[in-house]
């Protein structure tokens, strides 16, 4: 798998697939992890692979609401420790954001591993091995939370979202910015910020955008948020997908 040659056209969408595979051989990534990227991929295709405008603009209002964040936190998954550790540990630290491990199949075995592939990337402390509180009404294992981390957080980024937890969430008066490439899931739905966008591009984008606007003041920031509109961002991320189709028939 690794010696894909770099002028294949599929190069880059290979390389991604072989870290998710490598995620489950290192048992970070579940088997189920494989079918969401699978799911995430076909909605990839459809807008053309590459960060379109509405995603920019969902990006930069992200980076802007996590630096005005007071308690901004990082909730980390198996699949995006596979894909893009090392990035997420950049964020991290650029905004003063914990990473908290955050299942759906949770295994205590699996949260002690990302938590060590985090540190293997420069993580310090990470959240989410002794949950100490629980997101109220949500049944799955996603509820499990840290007091210190999601739980008081009043702005969780969540590269990977499941959509249950993302609304639970939302019901806590936390706001959610959430990456999700189906403009339709439940996820993308119901986040305060909807990040249409490959996790592999959203987050690399973000590191660089909070770089910029770190020096900025809050009104500068405030008025980022202001100003987007996450309802239009879907609209147009559906309008892409209905082109880009439209182009092919
Ligand atoms: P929801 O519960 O929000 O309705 P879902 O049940 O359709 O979502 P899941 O199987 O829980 O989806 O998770 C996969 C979701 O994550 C899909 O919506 C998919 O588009 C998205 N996804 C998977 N891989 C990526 C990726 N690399 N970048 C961005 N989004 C991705
Ligand atoms: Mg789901």
């Amino acid at each position: 798998m690794t010696d894909i040659p770099p002028d294949h056209p599929r190069y880059f969408s290979l390389m991604t697939r072989h870290r998710i595979v490598s995620g489950v051989d290192k048992g970070i990534t579940s088997q189920e992890g494989l079918i969401a990227q699978g799911r995430g991929e076909a909605f990839d295709y459809l807008t053309g692979e590459k960060t379109l405008p509405f995603a920019h603009a969902a990006e930069y209002a992200a980076s802007a609401m996590m630096l005005l964040g007071k308690r901004r936190v990082i909730s980390v998954n198996g699949n995006a420790a596979a894909l893009v550790p090392a990035e997420l540990v950049q964020l991290s630290k650029l905004t003063d954001a914990p990473l908290e491990v955050n299942l759906f199949y949770r295994t205590e075995e699996r949260v002690v591993k990302i938590i060590r592939h985090l540190q293997a990337h420069g993580a310090g402390q990470v959240l989410g091995a002794r949950p100490d509180a629980s997101i109220p009404c949500l049944a799955s294992q996603r509820s499990k939370v840290c007091r210190d981390g999601i739980y008081s957080a009043d702005v969780v980024f969540v590269p990977l979202e499941d959509g249950d937890r993302c609304e639970a969430l939302v019901r806590m008066g936390i706001q959610v910015i959430a990456v999700d490439l189906n403009p339709l899931s439940r996820t993308a739905q119901q986040a305060t910020i909807s990040i249409v966008d490959n996790v592999v591009r959203a987050v690399p984008n973000m590191v660089k955008m909070v770089r910029d606007l770190k020096g900025r003041d809050e009104r500068y920031l405030q008025e980022i948020v202001r100003d987007f509109d996450n309802k239009k961002g879907l609209a147009d991320a559906m309008d892409s997908i209905s082109r880009h189709l439209s182009e092919i028939m």
